[in-house]
């Protein structure tokens, strides 16, 4: 059986050293040695200026809308998982969705403006697959109406525009860190900011808001994430490069290989370096879509769609009408299996049997 995905694990051993640790200190949670090493580490490998290691992705994008304190309305895009939708939603704000690019599958800068009124008053883009939306056509919008910037960058650990992480842009930049992504502590999640202003609030965010055992700085929720689960990113953080490179010939093999099978892949930011978060590629029809799923499953190969069905639609708390380009792409795309344990054996299988359904 091939899956879409599987997680990394580190050897045991490495693991095991590490709650040896957590067993001679008894310090379980709120912040200890292992949460602080894992925020240094990836401080310094990223080359960011501010972050913050949460319980998870979701609870990081709440954390952003909060420290900004955003009312009213939020821009965003349909084009997401919906963790991006529902943190909006949770803190009191109302999505307004804008199509997507039709080739980088990210939100489209050209069409923000239209949806601006005096309500805005921020926008949240997902960085689709790890690949950047047009974060300097945003900024500049964002400049022109006072709008502040959240990305959900929960697939984009890694990424580079212009040599710059991609977590550098916008107010708050949100990853997270769960089992299925790229670089993961089993649950865990980042904020990521310039501002130390932005970093105070949501480091107090993170602690229910004390500023000390009898005093509040302000309205916090329990955002802290466990030693056990900084364990797990610390005993991962060795292998970032192995699992870029293991990815990197998964997804060259898959390009050789499709390079005659009739579907696209989503027109990458041409200043990014990418992290090969996902193989996405976007059918001419959802018929040959489906046949492709049938015959894969035939052979207990699965994907995914992803994502799909388009968000907005899909969710009983949100009224809207579907987007053109969100609606057709969530239809027509297919995420091929990627993950460090695959095999450029079992690609080529999968490369064959797509060019088989194709070629019938
Ligand atoms: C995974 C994901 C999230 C949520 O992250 P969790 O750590 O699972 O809470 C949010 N947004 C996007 C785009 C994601 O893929």
């Amino acid at each position: 059986m091939i899956p879409v995905t599987l997680p990394f694990l580190p050897p045991k051993e490495d693991y095991d050293i590490l709650l040896h640790g957590i067993w001679k200190r008894q310090w379980l949670t709120n912040m200890g040695p292992l949460a602080s090493e894992l925020e240094m580490s990836l401080k310094e490998y990223l080359n960011v200026n501010h972050i913050l290691f949460v319980t998870n992705g979701t609870i990081a994008l709440q954390m952003a809308i909060k420290a900004l304190d955003l009312k009213g309305e939020i821009i965003t895009t349909p084009f997401t998982y919906v963790a991006t939708t529902s943190s909006i939603v949770w803190e009191n704000c109302r999505p307004v969705f804008v199509d997507i690019d039709q080739k980088s599958l990210n939100i489209d800068p050209e069409k923000i403006e239209a949806a601006i009124t005096a309500k805005t008053s921020a926008i949240l883009a997902t960085h689709v697959y790890g690949n950047p939306c047009d974060v300097k056509a945003i900024e500049k919008i964002a400049t022109k109406h006072k709008l502040k910037v959240i990305y959900d960058a929960a697939h984009a650990f890694g990424v580079q525009v212009n040599g710059t992480s991609i977590f550098n842009f916008g107010d708050i930049s949100t990853c997270s860190l769960h089992a299925t992504k790229l670089f993961h502590s089993g649950e865990g999640g980042l904020v990521i900011t310039k501002d130390s202003k932005l970093l105070k609030e949501m480091a107090h965010i993170r602690n229910f808001g004390h500023d000390g055992p009898e005093k509040f700085y302000n309205l916090g929720i329990n955002g802290k994430n466990s030693e056990f689960h900084a364990a797990m990113g610390l005993a991962n953080f060795n292998f970032i490069q192995a699992i870029h490179d293991k990815r990197k010939l998964l997804t060259d093999r898959y390009d050789e290989k499709l390079r005659n099978f009739k579907a696209i892949k989503p027109l990458w930011h041409k200043d990014s370096k990418p992290n090969y978060a996902y193989y996405p590629i976007v059918f001419e029809n959802e018929e040959l879509l489906l046949k492709c799923i049938d015959f894969l499953k035939a052979n207990e190969i699965f994907g995914r769609r992803y994502f799909y069905p388009s968000l907005p639609s899909s969710l009983p708390y949100i009224e809207t009408k579907p987007l053109k380009w969100a609606n057709d792409i969530s239809k027509r795309v297919f995420c091929l299996p990627l993950y460090f344990n695959l095999t450029v054996e079992e690609v080529d299988l999968i490369c064959r049997l797509l060019l088989r359904v194709q070629n019938n």
